[in-house]
This record gives C-alpha cells, sequence and structure tokens, in this order.
C-alpha cells in the first residue's frame, strides 16, 4: 500500500513538477475532486482553474489552464495545457491579459470571438486567485 503519490505536472513545454505528495486536489470538468493515496485508477478532463497539494503541513498551488488527470494508486500526472505554480505567476502580465480580455468581450463582434475572449478571461482569473494563495 503507497503512503504517497508521485505527482507529475507536464505541460507542452516543461514538467513543471515531479514531487512525492500526500494529497492532491484537482479541478475536474465535473467538479474538485481529491486524491490520496490507493485511489482507484480514473481519468478526468481539467478545466481551467487551481490544483493543491500538500507535502507534510505545507500546501502548494498552481493555476492549471485545462488538461487530463491520470490516476492511479500512487501516481498522479497532469496533463496541462499551460500551468504555474502560485510563485511563478507574473501578476502583472495576468491584470494586463485580464483587461485585454474583457475589452475584447466588450467588443466582441461574432461568438467566436465572445468565446475566446471570455477564455482568455478564465485564464487570467484563474492565474490571479492562484496568485493571492502566495
Ligand atoms: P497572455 O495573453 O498573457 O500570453 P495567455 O492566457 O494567452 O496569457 P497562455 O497561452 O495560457 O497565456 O500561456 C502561454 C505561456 O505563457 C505558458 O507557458 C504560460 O505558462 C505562460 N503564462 C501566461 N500567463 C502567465 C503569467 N501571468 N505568469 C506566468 N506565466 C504565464
Amino acid at each position: 500500500m503507497a503512503d504517497k503519490i508521485l505527482l507529475e505536472v507536464v505541460t507542452p513545454e516543461k514538467t513543471l513538477l515531479k514531487e512525492m505528495v500526500d494529497i492532491v486536489v484537482a479541478p475536474g470538468e465535473e467538479g474538485e475532486f481529491g486524491v490520496l493515496p490507493n485511489h482507484i485508477p480514473f481519468l478526468s478532463k481539467l478545466k481551467v482553474g487551481e490544483l493543491r497539494f500538500r507535502i507534510g503541513a505545507n500546501t502548494r498551488f498552481i493555476a492549471i489552464m485545462g488538461g487530463f488527470a491520470e490516476v492511479l494508486p500512487d501516481h498522479v500526472t497532469i496533463l496541462a495545457t499551460a500551468a504555474e505554480e502560485a510563485t511563478q505567476i507574473d501578476v502583472v502580465r495576468a491584470k494586463a491579459a485580464r483587461e485585454r480580455a474583457e475589452r475584447r468581450l466588450r467588443e466582441a463582434r461574432d461568438r467566436y470571438e465572445f468565446a475566446t475572449a471570455q477564455a482568455a478571461l478564465q485564464r487570467a482569473i484563474a492565474r490571479l486567485r492562484t496568485a493571492e494563495r502566495r
């Protein structure tokens, strides 16, 4: 029986994180889910939001821009479109992205422009929320 989980967070650019953790909580498309060691295997799509994990008494936070999670009894792999740990988030950039997205939402001429602006706004909001955790 495992008493820790190997958490890997991978983006198209790099492996953001590979650490032994006690618990993972991820933003599943059907709602947030928590994983402790020896969880039954499953796959889940992830929405834009926040992933958190605990090592001992220390909880850390990662902004996740959507992706997939594969859960095994001793291993959780997160394949994220993009992801940043709270401490790595550039708040000035995220605020600028939020303002740009809000302007694009107001000025959108069709459903496509509206949807892409809405997605950009969600990413910026997720980054700003996670950045507040540090
Ligand atoms: P922006 O308009 O500022 O580029 P975006 O939502 O379009 O934001 P993404 O396409 O999600 O950006 O990410 C592109 C790359 O930039 C990824 O590597 C992502 O980790 C990084 N990134 C985006 N915004 C930030 C931020 N505020 N702080 C740190 N890294 C960021």
